[in-house]
């Protein structure tokens, strides 16, 4: 089974798709990787939705990536036992590291870290930034505040300190139980919240030792500031406009979206956009022209993946959803223009050989409007180049790593088949050839156009590139 189109479709699985039916029909309307979201939830029913995935997978053939997306260090106040409060704005308002009740006057931040940090002048967002407090005096455990605006507050609101660097790692304990979870239960991808610092990345990939890819979520703007280098040691990034929006003015937001995309592309990393992208569809069968402006936005700037949140895990109408984005991507993709800003900024290739074939490939296929490119390759960083190159044929990539193959369905124009490893290049031609007409992507006196590398099982080592007509 092939799908029709380049870019990527992510969605988030929750209460309202959690059966198996469910995802069938999700996995059947477009979607390639499933989020799984580690703020909610139990690790059963996490394993129990791995389990459907990887049951449709081995019946569908298609290798299916499944994404655990950590909680990260997500601060919250405490409660009101005797219920929500309204702050107006102008009043003084106590928050305290000590436990204790909340109340009209106070409430417990039970988090060091950020009393260290904060300073008279410093801004702190609550709910989502509905509720603005300005800090007017602050020691190491508490800190008056006034109401810069005012609005209701109930228990366990979420905290946001824009501007600050928390001195946080982004693993909480929660969140390293979590990931062992997720890599013993076979995620492909480990997505990192409030990453702030290279050094958080570096800290998770270590504990994640090769397990997994590493995805970081771009949603503070600490980690704008050194985007380059945060880029630079991720696998893959998520444009997190949830808490991002909520952190920066949301007149920033689309020209950092921007510009992370941009960056992305002349890293050669996978890209997503994320986060209320079809939101009134959770409530709604179809979306606001607005929302569906904003999806075509993202597949136009070359993003490799859209997502979907709330839409899909827990929305009325989350098929509808995945259907409403693969129609947008495939109209976009059908756009003459769709990839004429990609090709008037191609990328400049690395001076390596394997950059060199991959170029090579792109504008001989395209020349002989070859069927597709196929990509042999045993990690995959040849197909993620390849990809970078944004050509006009899909790409096919052949792996004996299913591992591979999986990662691989967040890339942009990717579709991967795991097979067993051959060894001799004319093996390897000929099962490049089959593959290509099984999977739909050339018939009986098409061409295609192959790369790999020889001998074969050494990483980034293509080699060769060969046109080869199908029998
Ligand atoms: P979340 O991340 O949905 O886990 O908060 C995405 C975002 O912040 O946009
Ligand atoms: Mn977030």
């Amino acid at each position: 089974m092939r799908r029709f189109r380049s870019t990527k479709i992510v969605a988030t699985l929750g209460p309202a798709s959690s059966d198996a039916d469910m995802i069938r029909h999700l996995f059947e309307a477009g979607v390639d990787v499933f989020r799984f979201n580690f703020s909610h939830g139990s690790h059963e029913d996490h394993q129990k939705r791995c389990d459907i995935v990887r049951a449709l997978e081995a019946e569908s053939g298609r290798p299916i990536a499944i994404m655990a997306d950590l909680q990260g260090p997500k601060l919250r106040i405490g409660t009101f036992p005797d219920g929500p409060i309204e702050l107006k704005t102008g009043d003084k308002f106590r928050l305290e590291l000590k436990d204790g009740t909340g109340t009209q006057k106070r409430v417990t931040l039970p988090h060091p870290e950020i009393f260290a940090a904060l300073e008279a002048g410093t801004d702190l967002l609550l709910d989502d930034g509905k509720v603005r407090l300005r800090v007017v005096k602050c020691d190491d455990k508490s800190a008056d505040t006034e109401v810069i605006t005012g609005g209701p507050l109930s228990d366990r609101k979420g905290v946001n300190v824009p501007g600050v660097v928390v001195p946080l790692s982004a693993l909480t304990p929660k969140d390293q139980d979590d990931m062992r979870f997720a890599l013993d239960m076979g995620a492909d991808w480990i997505a990192l919240s409030f990453v702030q610092r290279p050094e958080d990345v570096a800290e998770a990939r270590k504990l994640i030792a090769g397990r997994a890819s590493v995805l970081v979520k771009l949603e503070k703007p600490a980690a704008i500031e050194q985007l380059d280098q945060i880029v630079e040691i991720s696998d893959a990034v998520m444009v997190a406009r949830g808490d991002l929006g909520v952190e920066l003015p949301p007149e920033q937001v689309p020209p950092i979206q921007k510009r992370i995309v941009r960056l992305c592309r002349s890293l050669g990393k996978p890209v997503i956009v994320a986060t209320q992208m079809l939101d009134s569809m959770v409530y709604a069968p179809s979306p606001t022209r607005a929302e569906a402006s904003d999806v075509a936005t993202a597949v136009y700037d070359n993003a490799d993946a859209v997502m979907l949140s709330a839409e899909t895990a827990a929305g009325k109408y989350p098929i509808e959803a995945v259907t409403m984005m693969n129609q947008i991507i495939r109209t976009v993709e059908s756009d003459d223009f769709y990839l004429a800003a990609a090709h008037a900024n191609q990328p400049v290739p690395d001076r390596t050989v394997s950059d060199a074939m991959t170029l090579a490939a792109r504008e001989v296929a395209e020349a002989i409007d070859a069927g597709c490119i196929v990509t042999y390759t045993t990690s995959g960083s040849t197909t993620i180049r390849a990809s970078r190159e944004r050509p006009t044929v899909p790409i096919l990539c052949i792996t004996s790593s299913m591992k591979t193959a999986r990662r691989l369905a967040m890339a942009w124009g990717v579709h991967a088949v795991a097979i067993a490893q051959e060894e001799r290049f004319s093996a390897i031609v000929q099962r490049a050839t089959e593959v290509a007409k099984s999977e739909g992507f050339a018939g009986t006196g098409d061409k295609v156009v192959i790369t790999a590398g020889v001998p074969m099982g050494k990483p980034g080592s293509t080699n060769v590139l060969r046109v080869e007509r199908i029998p």
